[in-house]
């Protein structure tokens, strides 16, 4: 271009730059790292998955699909609610399948949140809360974590409320910590919230990806927060399909209506052949019923292997990712400490801080175990052989 003009634009999102999952991603692949950064699996789905998608295409499924979702996909999300959680969910009017479960946090927040209105947020808190919040005016409110567990402090929350707050998002199985919400938690929620306007976003994503034959805590088994919230689900993450994009949301009728009125407008439908196949295989219930022993042996074998490394694990309840402590190894700070292992171990990991509006730095780096067995040993065997580099005062 010769033409030198350029066109002022004052940025929505002065402070956002690319994800620390795509320039993780990327600097894994520049470096020809493992990587074990980003969170998506290197194995394959289910084949019948993959046949069901090529077998609706070929059948000419291939236009835009309902809205609100494929209703046979609705009817067995349906299903599923019920035999999981004992709750009976209309999937005419409370089921909206989005593509990705990002997708539709965005929409939620598009659609409940107006200017000025606070959101609540826990940190270490999953990157796309604050800046889709902010892009609709609204204010952030973060609530740390307890440093010791990652587990909420409720006194704290609750003196984060105020008449402004309209939105509070809890994440469980949390990412990026791996812990889980129990049931007091959502008890304290749920009386949190009593008699007020408050709404919740439950994200669920990691639902079935939870250990230690613990019950997975769904907004939706409490009633004071199940009239009030919008619970978020992904298949990507159940399925082993986080690229074909398809998630949903439940929330109750009057909620729904009001997130369909968004995503009518942002995608209008999600990808119909996958719809197809998803509604087919939802019904071999047999899947996701053994994900959580197919995780929890991939989190042992990680857990085995990094305990010879000189790191500190943490605990790890749900979630495909094992948070480890580097601090009495070096005081880099999180990312530099991340990107450096990447370009000089050849191992790929998340730092910690660009979880935080702070960007606090506390010396925790995520590791993502969904993937083969071969390519966690391999990982651990580099953190091994180059010992010397993770040490770095
Ligand atoms: N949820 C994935 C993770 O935590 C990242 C998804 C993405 O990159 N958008 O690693």
């Amino acid at each position: 271009m010769n033409n030198t003009y350029l066109i002022s634009l004052q940025s929505k999102l002065p402070n956002v730059g690319t994800t620390i999952f795509s320039q993780m991603s990327k600097l894994a692949q520049d470096c020809n790292a493992i990587n074990l950064s980003q969170g998506f699996p290197d194995f394959e789905c289910h084949p019948e998955l993959i046949e069901g998608v090529m077998k609706y295409m070929q059948q000419g499924a291939n236009q835009y699909c309902h809205t609100a979702g494929l209703p046979a996909l609705r009817e067995q999300i349906a299903l599923k609610t019920a035999r999981d959680h004992g709750i009976s969910i209309d999937a005419e009017t409370e089921i909206t399948v989005h593509s990705g479960a990002s997708e539709a946090i965005f929409n939620i927040i598009a659609a409940v949140v107006k200017v000025q209105d606070e959101v609540l947020i826990f940190e270490p808190a999953y990157d796309l809360y604050r800046p889709v919040a902010e892009l609709f005016g609204a204010k952030v409110v973060p609530v740390s974590l307890k440093k010791e567990d990652f587990s909420i402090d409720w006194d704290k929350a609750r003196s984060a409320i105020t008449s402004q707050t309209r939105l509070i998002i809890i994440n469980t199985p949390h990412n990026p910590s791996g812990t889980t919400l129990k049931a007091e938690d959502l008890q304290q929620l749920s009386d949190l919230v009593e008699n007020t306007d408050i709404l919740v976003i439950g994200d669920e994503v990691y639902e079935h990806i939870i250990f230690d034959n613990q019950a997975h805590q769904s907004v939706l088994r409490y009633p004071e927060l199940r009239e009030r919230s919008f619970a978020v689900f992904s298949f990507g993450k159940t399925f082993h399909v986080t690229g074909w994009r398809v998630g949903y949301c439940i929330a109750p009728t009057h909620l729904t209506s009001e997130l369909r009125k968004v995503h009518q407008y942002n995608t209008f439908s999600t990808f119909t052949p996958a719809q197809y196949a998803l509604a087919d295989f939802l019904q071999k219930e047999a899947h996701y019923q053994a994900l959580p022993d197919f995780y929890q042996a991939r989190r042992d074998a990680l857990r085995k292997w990094l305990a010879d490394t000189p790191f500190k694990l943490l605990p790890c309840e749900g979630t495909y990712f094992q948070t480890v402590y580097y601090g009495h190894l070096s005081q880099e700070h999180d990312v530099d400490y991340a990107q450096r292992l990447t370009r000089e171990v050849g191992v790929a990991t998340i730092p910690f801080s660009p979880f935080y509006t702070q960007k606090e730095d506390n010396k925790h780096l995520r590791f993502c175990f969904a993937k083969k067995y071969e390519t966690m040993e391999q990982a651990v065997a580099l953190l091994i052989k180059h010992g010397d580099k993770l040490r770095q005062p």
